[in-house]
């Protein structure tokens, strides 16, 4: 396995189902990030097989309505001084704002600056959302 030096202080992103690392690594915008960012692919996992896993190397605000949203499954620690200080369990959110872009060509919303639009989750197994000015459903 390859060699990654320790992280310090941190937030690694652990559990990711595998290949969906390079998805969360853009809706993070990982790659216009000045800090030390790894992504690893396709690691080994007792409990999933394959998994890909991020570091990054900062104590960066981590968008978790973002990481809820690609894949609940995910765990973030976060890690000062070389220990995991914090284990957070992720959940599909029941709500998220400017994330999402409504698909109804007749939404207010493509009209009209509105501002970040709200979407409600209205399915959990399909990850479906509600607009919450059209009711069109969209998912991510
Ligand atoms: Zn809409």
């Amino acid at each position: 396995m390859i060699n990654v030096s320790k992280l310090k202080k941190g937030v690694v992103i652990d559990h990711i189902e595998a290949n969906k690392g390079y998805k969360i690594f853009n809706q993070l915008k990982l790659d216009q990030s000045e800090d030390v960012v790894v992504l690893m692919r396709n690691v080994p996992s007792q409990k999933m097989g394959k998994k890909d896993l991020i570091k990054i190397e900062n104590d960066i605000n981590v968008d978790l309505t973002v990481l809820g949203l690609i894949d609940p499954n995910v765990t973030v620690n976060i890690v000062e001084n070389g220990e995991r200080i914090k284990k957070i369990k992720l959940s599909l959110p029941e709500k998220v704002m400017g994330i999402l872009d409504c698909k109804n060509p007749r939404c207010i919303s493509k009209h009209e600056n509105v501002g970040d639009i709200g979407f409600i989750l209205v399915d959990k197994e399909k990850k479906l959302y509600r607009c919450e000015y059209c009711d069109a459903r969209t998912s991510l």
